[in-house]
């Protein structure tokens, strides 16, 4: 039997229900009752206020790119899925790529302040595997310099910081719900503003820059989420409390075992691990590359996960270099984690991973 992080699929019988649901209204998508739903149960479960459902977490980023008017360059972090930068640069903006701290793997502030010039229009941080960024330092840094911060919170469902979900700060946070994240509908996204007037344009922008009158008043595009996702979305929700309970025992014992082997993502302090992710970090590639061979003829498959490191895909482009980012994207594995692992076969996979590590090689 092959080890792997699963996707979860929620129970057949609630998801059907709702597709008895839609059938029966014979409306599949374009605003429909389960999304309009999901968004309240969503906007309620998360404490924000206005969240607007989306196909994407990548598109998502580009809407919030649009509706801020961005331009120029965009200082982000290289240490992440190719999405943050590549929507950018779709978009004709400018990565100026910031190096990571080698503890937190968020952006490291100190270093921000050098890379924006006049070209600079906003700040696209990433929270790491739902470790928060400085977040004060950095609405501080936009505030001097006047700059629109994004966050890319792709994995951020679930994550609190300070008491509060961390998808309040900045001028949007966009979420991915894609089906390998810790919830999801499928394929699909959310975008999270406080801003009352962004919501109403993004509300436009995502359908052809239509109003609820079907006046077209601005640029827009396709971005709507069907209801066949939002009936997964809520099946989902639904069962969310089971979801977390699964992965924190996994997160959990993990910990237990393998702290005094590895070096582990340093979380921020005024936040809560949400077990979407278990990152461990090897002394070298080499012995990555080892434990991943043992793994595999064992049947245990991991992710290398972020890498490469963003500014090597783009080594030529003049977006900047960030050596920090590159070692860890060569050090780094996530472990699996999914419902159906057995204590037995995670206890297997730690013993091989020890294994590897204490193995002079
Ligand atoms: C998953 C992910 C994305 C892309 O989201 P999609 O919903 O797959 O488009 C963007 N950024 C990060 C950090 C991600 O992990």
């Amino acid at each position: 039997m092959k080890i792997y992080s699963k996707v979860y699929l929620p129970n057949k019988k609630l998801y059907k229900k709702y597709v008895d649901r839609i059938y029966e209204k014979s409306w599949v998508t374009n605003n429909g009752e389960l999304k309009k739903k999901l968004e309240k149960k969503l906007e309620k479960f998360l404490s924000v206020k206005n969240l607007i459902l989306v196909s994407s977490g990548t598109i998502g980023l580009q809407i919030a790119y649009k509706v801020l008017g961005l331009s120029g360059n965009v200082i982000t972090t290289p240490f992440s899925y190719v999405a943050t930068s590549n929507t950018l640069i779709w978009d004709g903006l400018k990565p100026k790529f910031v190096d990571i701290k080698k503890d937190s793997l968020n952006i490291d502030v100190s270093k921000i302040n050098s890379k924006i010039d006049k070209k600079t229009s906003a700040i696209l941080p990433v929270h790491v595997f739902g470790n928060p960024c400085n977040i004060f330092e950095i609405n501080k840094i936009a505030k001097e310099k006047k700059l629109k911060i994004i966050y890319d919170a792709s994995h951020c469902f679930n994550t609190f910081f300070k008491g509060k979900s961390v998808l309040n700060y900045g001028d949007i946070s966009v979420m991915s719900l894609h089906a390998t994240k810790i919830f999801h509908t499928i394929e699909g996204g959310a975008i999270i503003t406080k801003s009352d007037q962004l919501a109403k344009k993004i509300r436009m922008m995502i359908n052809f820059g239509k109003d609820q009158e079907d006046n077209y008043k601005m640029l827009g595009i396709n971005a709507k989420m069907n209801e066949f996702e939002a009936a997964m979305g809520l099946s989902n929700l639904s069962e969310f409390k089971k979801i977390i309970k699964y992965r924190k025992e996994i997160w959990v014992t993990y910990k237990n075992y393998l702290a005094d082997f590895f070096q582990l993502q340093d979380l921020n302090l005024n936040s809560n691990p949400n077990y979407s992710y278990f990152p461990i970090i090897f002394k070298n590639e080499k012995k990555l590359l080892n434990a991943m061979y043992n793994l595999e003829k064992n049947n245990i498959f991991v992710r290398r996960y972020f890498y490469p490191s963003l500014d090597q895909i783009y080594a030529n482009k003049n977006y900047g270099i960030c050596p920090n980012s590159r070692e860890i994207s060569k050090k780094i594995l996530c472990l699996p984690i999914s419902n159906d692992m057995t204590k037995i076969n995670q206890l297997k996979i730690i013993e091989i991973l020890k294994l590897s590590q204490i193995k002079n090689n």
